[in-house]
C-alpha cells in the first residue's frame, strides 16, 4: 500500500516539476482511464492539459471510443494511441495543440507508459537536448523538430483517495502488484474480470487453484502453486496478454456518480 509520507513526497516533487512546464500530458490507460486518474490534479489545474489514452492495443476498442467522446464532451483535448502508434501521428497532435517552444511533462500513475511514451518522442535520432536552469541535473528536455520541447523525467503520480474498486482496478492495469495488495483488493479485481470474461467462478483462489493445475504450476508433490498463479494470472491481465478487454465505461461511473447522488 502507498502511505501518506509517500505520496507527501511525491506529490512535493511533481509540485516543483509542474510549475516549469506549459503543457502538460496526462498519461491514462485507456482500460481505466478514471482509475488512473485518481490522482489529485491541484498540482496542474492552471496548465494547459492533454489527456492521452494509451495502451489502446490491449483495450476495447468500442469502449475506447466512448471514452474519448466522454473526455470531449468535457472539452478535453483527447489523443488515442499505443506504443505502435506511428510517432509522426504523436508528434502532429502535440505540435497542433501546444505553442511553438512549449515545454512539456508526461504525467500519470506507475507503468501507465509514460517512459515508453517519452522514448517515442525522443526517436532513434539524437534530438537537440537541454537542461532547465537551477534544477538538478538530471531534468533534462530533448526537442522535437523545434516544435516542442519534452522533459526526460516522466511526473509520476499517485492515487489521491484509496479505495478497494480503486485498487482493483489498479492492480488489473498493472499499475500495482499483488505483493501491494491485499486479498479484498485482489478478490475485487478478479470479480471485475470474471464478470468481463465471463468466468463462472466466483472465487479468486478456487479459480487459481484450476489455473495452475492447467499452467502445470505445481510445488513438490504436485499441490497447485497458487502464488506463482496468482502473480502469473494478474501479469497476463495487465498486459493484455487474455485479450483486449477494458474494466471501466463511461455509463458505469455516471451510474455510480448517479447512485452517490442519490443516496446522499
Ligand atoms: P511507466 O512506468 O509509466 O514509465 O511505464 P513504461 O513505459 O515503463 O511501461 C510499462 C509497461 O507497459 C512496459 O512493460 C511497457 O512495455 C508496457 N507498455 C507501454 N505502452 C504500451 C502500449 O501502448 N501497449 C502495451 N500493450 N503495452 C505498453
Amino acid at each position: 500500500m502507498w502511505y501518506p509520507g509517500h505520496m507527501a513526497k511525491a506529490s512535493k516533487q511533481i509540485s516543483k516539476l509542474i510549475k516549469l512546464v506549459d503543457v502538460v500530458i496526462e498519461l491514462l490507460d485507456a482500460r481505466a482511464p478514471l482509475a488512473s486518474r485518481s490522482y489529485s490534479k491541484a498540482p496542474f489545474r492552471a496548465k494547459k492539459r492533454l489527456i492521452f489514452l494509451g495502451k489502446s492495443d490491449i483495450a476495447d476498442a468500442k469502449t475506447t471510443e466512448l471514452w474519448e467522446r466522454h473526455f470531449q464532451a468535457s472539452n478535453e483535448e483527447v489523443f488515442v494511441f499505443d506504443k505502435d502508434t506511428d510517432r509522426r501521428k504523436v508528434i502532429n497532435f502535440l505540435a497542433k495543440h501546444t505553442d511553438r517552444g512549449s515545454l512539456l511533462i508526461v504525467v500519470g500513475v506507475p507503468n501507465v507508459g509514460k517512459s515508453t511514451l517519452i522514448n517515442k518522442l525522443k526517436g532513434k535520432r539524437s534530438a537537440q537536448v537541454g537542461a532547465t536552469p537551477g534544477i538538478t541535473r538530471s531534468l533534462q528536455w530533448f526537442s522535437v523538430e523545434g516544435l516542442f520541447r519534452v522533459l526526460d523525467t516522466p511526473g509520476l503520480l499517485l492515487p489521491e483517495l484509496w479505495s478497494v474498486e480503486l485498487g482493483a482496478k489498479l492492480l488489473l492495469i498493472g499499475s500495482l502488484s499483488v505483493e501491494m495488495v491485499d486479498e479484498k483488493v485482489m478478490q475485487r479485481a478478479y470479480q471485475i474480470y470474471a464478470r468481463i470474461a465471463n468466468l463462472e467462478e466466483r472465487d479468486l483462489n478456487a479459480f487459481l487453484e484450476k489455473y495452475a493445475l492447467e499452467k502445470r504450476m505445481l510445488s513438490k508433490g504436485g499441490v497447485p502453486d497458487l502464488d506463482r498463479a496468482r502473480v502469473n494470472f494478474f501479469n497476463w491481465i495487465a498486459q493484455g496478454k487474455f485479450g483486449r478487454i477494458s474494466f471501466e465505461t463511461p455509463q458505469e461511473v455516471d451510474q455510480d456518480k448517479g447512485d452517490s447522488v442519490s443516496s446522499a
